[in-house]
């Protein structure tokens, strides 16, 4: 019997997916990479404790390593939360089954039914001996924020129905003058919930769960409303790595040259920063492009001369510490006298509905700050006159960029073997000798039109050996070229 998924995408995971329950285990792991995002203010506590939040004392981030507080989650508190969720359906639908003296399946008592999925998928225990094991496995899940910044204390004063600290009836004062301390709205926590030796059933019934929970923590009917988010999954024969350190990568990545992270933080994705070399070519006036056009991209008409010149020139990197950013708020206008803000449409005419389009109106956008620096390499084999450019636009704006152009000293005339170079600067996939391919140590990709950018490569083959004005020597990948062939 084999099992089809009403949701495709998971079929041709199916060899880690088990068809029919196995009381052995066979090692197949499903890591669900969930964000969870508090909606309201919200308070996480320790079982039974009527302490303050829980948090814990651990290293910010990879790159990042000094000790910050962060809020905890504890793994308990959130299959908790999931399980009856999940009972409520099953609840609904008569898929709790009863127990040998026809009790129907409840939780935390004494009689769990053994035979539904959620006793057969988070585990269950029975007064008189046996259980079941858990499949669902957590971890304490961490705000990727410091405590400092996702929280805030409150006294609360519990006053007596006519407005006073005072009971209208004896006249005492009250006692009752909390301080409580809560997660803010719009705190993000990373998770990783765990799953081995699942059905495809059992996937998409955890899946469910998570993503219909969304009251967590202490009083959560009247605070505690949080989304769940999953952001990948990972089919695996093995554990992956742990929350925390999922964690701390992201906060690295999201902190960058910045002295905090952002509060809130935005659930869009944010765009690197990076200047694509077939942008660049067109920028620095290398070929040129018809004002008039409406054809397919022209980069083979316009690149491929380049090629035969011996030109090329590499992706713009930005430094780390060369990075500004500008925030901006826009709004589409339309040249009309009368017009209104439809629903994602401007209206030109009064009594005219508009259709929907599928670009924004209004909005914010981040930009590169005045003072921002990258650099790119210009080759020129076989040394013809270039005219090097003081200036160049760049970007949706046409936004002006000063050129300081500095000439590297070739070291030797032919390129040299290099085992295991480091680069720190972006290469073009698309751009690389073929014979290199197979020597790309490491990398990490930006998934890029035209063609996909290659960072912090550790790279084999031969190098053009250059030094820098400062003396610092400089390799340059060797028989790079506009892949313009490759990328049609
Ligand atoms: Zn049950």
């Amino acid at each position: 019997m084999s099992i089809i998924s009403n949701l495709s995408v998971l079929n041709q995971y199916s060899d880690y997916l088990l068809p029919r329950y196995s009381n052995f285990p066979l090692g197949r792991y499903v890591s669900l990479l969930v964000v969870r995002k508090t909606e309201s203010e919200t308070i996480f506590r320790t079982e039974g404790s009527g302490e303050g939040l829980v948090k814990e004392t651990v290293i910010a981030g990879v790159e990042h390593t000094r000790p910050i507080r962060r809020v905890v989650i504890s793994k308990r508190k959130q299959t908790a939360v999931e399980r009856r969720t999940g009972r409520e359906v099953l609840r609904e639908h008569d898929l709790l089954k009863k127990d040998t003296k026809g009790q129907i399946c409840a939780l935390n008592t004494n009689a769990p039914c053994g035979k539904c999925i959620d006793c057969m998928l988070y585990g269950y225990a029975v007064g008189g001996g046996g259980a079941q094991k858990s499949r669902v496995m957590t971890e304490d899940a961490y705000s990727i924020g410091p405590v400092a910044q996702v929280t805030e204390r409150r006294t609360f004063n519990a006053t007596y129905d006519n407005g006073t600290m005072r009971n209208p009836l004896t006249g005492e004062a009250s006692t009752s003058i909390n301080e409580d301390e809560f997660v803010l709205p719009e705190t993000h926590f990373l998770d990783i919930e765990t799953l081995k030796d699942v059905t495809v059933g059992e996937l998409q019934y955890v899946i469910a769960n998570i993503l219909r929970s969304s009251r967590y923590g202490a009083i959560s009917s009247r605070m505690g409303k949080m989304r769940n988010m999953l952001a990948a999954m990972i089919f695996s024969d093995t554990e992956v790595f742990s929350n925390l350190e999922m964690t701390q990568v992201v906060y690295d990545q999201l902190l960058g040259n910045n002295d905090e992270l952002d509060f809130p933080l935005s659930d869009g994705y944010e765009s690197e920063p990076l200047i694509g070399n077939y942008a660049l070519a067109y920028a620095l006036s290398l070929c040129a492009a018809p004002y008039n056009w409406s054809g397919p991209p022209r980069y083979k008409e316009d690149l491929g001369p380049l090629n035969n010149k011996g030109l090329y020139v590499t992706p713009g990197t930005f430094a780390p510490n060369g990075l500004r950013y500008a925030l901006s708020q826009f709004n589409a206008q339309s040249d009309s006298y009368y017009f209104r803000f439809d629903q994602n449409a401007i209206a030109t005419e009064p009594n005219k509905k508009v259709r929907a389009t599928n670009f924004p109106q209004s909005g914010k956008i981040r930009m590169l700050g005045l003072g921002s620096r990258a650099s790119f390499f210009l080759i020129n084999l076989q040394g013809i006159e270039v005219r090097l450019p003081p200036y160049i636009r760049l970007g949706k704006f046409n936004s002006k960029a000063r050129l300081k152009w500095e000439k590297l000293t070739l070291k030797s005339e032919q390129p040299v073997e290099r085992g295991e170079q480091p680069l720190d600067f972006l290469l073009n996939a698309a751009d690389l000798p073929p014979a290199v391919i197979p020597h790309l140590r490491a990398f990490s990709i930006y998934n890029v039109h035209p063609a996909p950018l290659l960072s912090r490569c550790h790279l084999g083959g031969n190098f053009w050996h250059c030094v820098s004005g400062a003396g610092k020597d400089v390799y340059v990948p060797a028989g790079m070229r506009f892949g313009v062939d490759a990328i049609e």
